[in-house]
């Protein structure tokens, strides 16, 4: 079923009346690789985010590590909570700029689809498996993923996404300054996925145990917070003072960032998306803010992504994953058809860590035991 010719899409309408001139109207959307009518109903960018959301990648990040494994426990964020959260913020972020929700959504539900088993350990091993054979990268496989992996048409491969989605992803894996500037929508899921895992790393940590509020409180970002959760709650202890204070520095960040955008974007003097493409990034922290965010990043990564516990989780999930690189090489036939079928085209190397990078934390592990140990996990 197609609109008449002569009739104006809603959403075509809806974008008119409720999105400001900077934002990424649908109507001027580039298409799809593989060109397709446009749905009575559902705008170019709402299908995106469909297609992304019925896809087996997407219900995979489920079990999959965003920084801390199962084996720690059942609290922390997987990869899909993380992605939840990210969607969540970078749509407030595009509703109070009158950016398209659609299009920030689509953006946000895909930007880490292409993270193997194990997150960054993950790809670590892969990225030294494939060194001299194109590499690998989380931001280069979920576009892999997207424009071929994925099997849900028969009329394409992947999921055939609106070449803006597929720009916004493709502005992760290369920073050439001389290229155009992402969209608002795309600057937004930046900063939101920033937004989310500063907050939530730290959250994930302090209930792991590996954390105490106080050592959090020698960051600027953490002690501020805590005045300013202070002034409006001075009884709070323990997990309710926690609560609050995540609660605290995303609303301030998020507050930050659309007072600074807002500044930037008038200073730009922004009047369409193609003013989007030729300006300096607008959607940004303050310069102060930054700064804070900077020195949390850097305790982060001294005192939680190198912790003891969390580097020997990080080693065996790496000797798991190598050794199953190798099992598969070997005996490519392990595969399931559809990969022994690729080899041809795409090469063994390549082909493996297609198939590895698409398990999730749970199968990965059942396949190393499966093939290394003899023995079925349950
Ligand atoms: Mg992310």
């Amino acid at each position: 079923m197609n609109s008449p010719a002569d009739e104006t899409p809603v959403y075509f309408q809806r974008d008119k009346l409720l999105l400001a001139p900077y934002a990424m109207h649908s109507r001027h959307s580039a298409g799809r690789k593989h060109p397709e009518p446009l749905h009575p109903y559902r705008g170019p960018y709402h299908r995106d985010r469909d297609r992304i959301v019925h896809s087996a990648a997407y219900r995979r990040l489920s079990a999959k590590t965003q920084v801390f494994t199962g084996e720690l426990g059942d609290y922390h964020r997987t990869r899909l909570t993380h992605t939840l959260e990210v969607a969540s913020i970078a749509r407030t972020l595009a509703r109070a700029l009158r950016l398209n929700e659609d299009l920030v959504e689509a953006l946000a539900l895909a930007h880490d689809l292409g993270h193997p088993p194990y997150g960054h350990a993950g790809e670590d091993v892969l990225a030294a498996c494939l060194a001299g054979q194109g590499g690998f990268s989380h931001n280069e496989q979920a576009l892999r993923i997207v424009e071929l992996l994925e099997q849900r048409y028969p009329e394409f491969p992947g999921l055939n996404l609106s070449l803006e989605v597929l720009a916004g992803q493709a502005t992760r894996i290369r920073h050439d300054t001389r290229a155009a500037r992402p969209l608002l929508e795309v600057q937004v899921v930046e900063a939101a996925d920033s937004v989310a895992y500063d907050t939530h790393d730290a959250d994930d940590a302090l209930e792991l145990g590996l954390l105490t509020l106080e050592q959090l409180s020698e960051t600027a970002l953490w002690r501020e917070a805590a005045q300013r959760v202070g002034a409006r709650y001075a009884a709070l202890t323990g997990p309710e003072l926690k609560r609050a204070l995540l609660h605290e520095l995303i609303d301030w960040q998020v507050g930050d960032l659309l007072e600074q955008s807002r500044l930037n974007i008038q200073h730009c003097g922004l009047t369409c998306a193609d003013d989007v493409r030729r300006s300096d990034l607008v959607v940004k922290a303050s310069g102060e803010l930054a700064a804070k965010k900077i020195e949390l990043e850097r305790f982060l990564h001294q005192r939680v992504y190198r912790h003891p516990q969390v580097l020997t989780q990080r080693e065996l999930a790496q000797h798991e994953l190598r050794e199953l690189f190798a099992g598969y090489c070997a005996r490519p036939e392990l595969m399931p058809d559809r990969f022994g079928q690729r080899i041809a085209d795409y090469g063994l190397a390549r082909t493996v860590a297609d198939y590895l990078a698409g398990m999730t934390d749970r199968f990965a592990r059942h396949e190393y035991a499966r093939l290394f140990t003899g023995r079925a996990t349950t």
